[in-house]
């Protein structure tokens, strides 16, 4: 029989609780999929404004705890709620003085991260060791996700590491993007109430003079792994990727894996999504002709009787995902015959670009700059493509609601984006999207224009969209490479406790 695992599931965001990227959305998925195979699962994060008390029930678990970071006692309580249909439990770190904030990351006012952010990260994965002792749950797995929760591996293997509680239990790293890093300055190192034999240059802490969480993260852990396959190579071929982890990466390559995030097709569905006005199926897409008149209503472009594609485009508005290209061709791209309707929010200067082109084509484009999650299922649902050239991509969510939506993805030949979108092959018809492979604005311009040629052969267009909605990445597969990943790591013996 399949070994049955405990897993303490560490993540600093959790759909439905808070959210400001995809990290979210497997938080939200992942843990429910292993409940659903028996493991018993739960999920720790802190315990934010953004987090609606009321509306999930929490109620409270433990009170009264403490901590101790920058030689200062921190207090907290822990709440908790119980999804019932999977039994996963969720636990909320409740330190009003770190995360009874109005943002999760970043301060609003300047503009900037928080400046206690190590502090406050410090603080959430020393709750989380503690809690899982006093609660008595000892985790076969502890499962960490990006830098705000790499510390708790860091500490199980230096603290904690003969704690007779944690003796059994072996740690997973899944890096969501490298980009994001933790990295403090050096005189921070002293908040982690770690000796300095962990910090000196080329320590399983410092990073060009800097204290970084990621780092200690992919150096502890038992096996680390990121969102998809591709992304896994290419975080250790270059710097670019790498963003100076490349060598590290390198080191541990025999514990690095890559598995494709899942989506959770009970929200992400135009079967069943109750967030878009007309419900459709691969077998009839009226509902989706509906869709499209909706959003072009809602984003304010007009409705014409000549039928203009239309391409939807939703993201953090960085570097990262391909905006500066667009920038490059911008005028080209709104003299094609096509609507835009973009939504995201994020780096200054592209609000500015955007509502300047705004400006300029009121007709063609609708500028969205805010976070609306209603928005993002009606743009799914009602845009005929989508847009995702990304200069780098750990997996991508978009591109995986949009194969199910029926709305034909435009995606650069990086990472997840790679291992998910099978270009269009105009001679056989095989293909779910268009995939240019160089980070290039005009390799961008001319499959946009190729897109475009499809869209009008209709034909064609409908049989490329039964292929995109007949994928399936559940997270029902993924869940399932999770589980034997777990089996591996539970199997394999602790080099570095060995040599302690
Ligand atoms: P990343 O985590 O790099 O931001 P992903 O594609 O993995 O990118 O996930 C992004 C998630 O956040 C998706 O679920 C997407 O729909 C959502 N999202 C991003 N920006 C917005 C926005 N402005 N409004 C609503 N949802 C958004």
């Amino acid at each position: 029989m399949n070994r049955k695992y405990n897993v303490l599931f560490i993540s600093p965001e959790v759909v439905p609780f808070a959210k400001t990227g995809g990290l979210a959305d497997v938080a939200g998925a992942l843990p429910k999929a292993l409940a659903k195979k028996g493991h018993n699962v739960k999920v720790i994060m802190p315990k934010y404004r953004v987090v609606d008390e009321s509306k999930f029930g929490l109620r409270n678990k433990l009170s009264g705890l403490s901590v101790e970071t920058a030689d200062r006692r921190i207090g907290y309580d822990i709440k908790h709620t119980v999804d019932e249909k999977s039994s996963v439990e969720y636990l909320f770190v409740d330190c009003p003085q770190f995360f009874d904030r109005d943002s999760l990351y970043i301060d609003p006012s300047a503009g900037t991260d928080w400046a206690d952010n190590d502090e406050r990260f410090i603080m959430f994965s020393k709750a989380a060791i503690e809690t899982a002792k006093l609660l008595g749950f000892k985790p076969d797995i502890v499962h960490c996700n990006d830098w705000q929760s790499a510390l708790v591996i860091a500490y199980l293997k230096t603290i904690y590491a003969y704690d007779e509680f944690f003796i059994d239990t072996k740690t997973l790293f899944s890096i969501h993007n490298l980009a994001y890093q933790g990295n403090f300055p050096a005189e921070h190192f002293k908040k982690l109430g770690l000796g300095y034999e962990y910090f000196y240059p080329a320590s399983p802490f410092e990073f060009w003079g800097k204290v970084s969480f990621m780092k200690a993260g992919i150096y502890f852990a038992d096996a680390i792994n990121t969102v998809s396959k591709t992304y896994a190579e290419e975080i250790q071929s270059s710097p670019e990727y790498g963003y100076g982890m490349e060598g590290l990466l390198r080191e541990r390559s025999k514990d690095l894996y890559g598995i494709v995030n899942g989506i959770d097709y009970d929200v992400w569905n135009p079967e069943v999504d109750e967030l878009i006005p007309h419900k459709y199926s691969i077998g009839n897409l009226e509902g989706k002709k509906l869709n499209k008149k909706a959003l072009l209503e809602k984003a304010g472009l007009t409705v014409t009787k000549k039928d203009i594609p239309l391409i939807g485009i939703i993201s953090r508005l960085a570097d990262q995902k391909g905006f500066d290209l667009i920038a490059q061709i911008s005028k080209d791209l709104l003299s094609l015959n096509l609507k835009i309707v973009l939504l995201g929010t994020g780096e200054k200067k592209y609000h500015d670009m955007f509502t300047a082109l705004k400006k300029k084509h009121p007709r063609k484009l609708s500028v969205n700059l805010t976070f609306d999650n209603a928005l993002a299922h009606l743009i799914e649902a009602g845009s005929d493509m989508f847009l995702m050239p990304s200069r780098y991509e750990p997996c991508g969510l978009n591109q995986l609601y949009s194969l199910k939506y029926g709305t034909i993805p435009i995606v650069r030949k990086t990472g997840g984006l790679a291992d998910t979108i099978i270009d269009y092959n105009e001679s056989d018809g095989y293909g779910t999207g268009f995939v240019f492979k160089n980070y290039d604005a005009y390799e961008l311009l001319d499959m946009i224009k190729k897109a475009l040629a499809v869209y009008r052969k209709k034909k064609e267009w409908s049989k490329l969209q039964e292929n995109a909605m007949s994928m399936d990445f559940s997270w029902d597969r993924s869940a399932e490479h999770y589980v034997e990943l777990y089996a591996k790591t539970v199997n394999s013996k602790s080099e570095k406790l060995q040599e302690a």
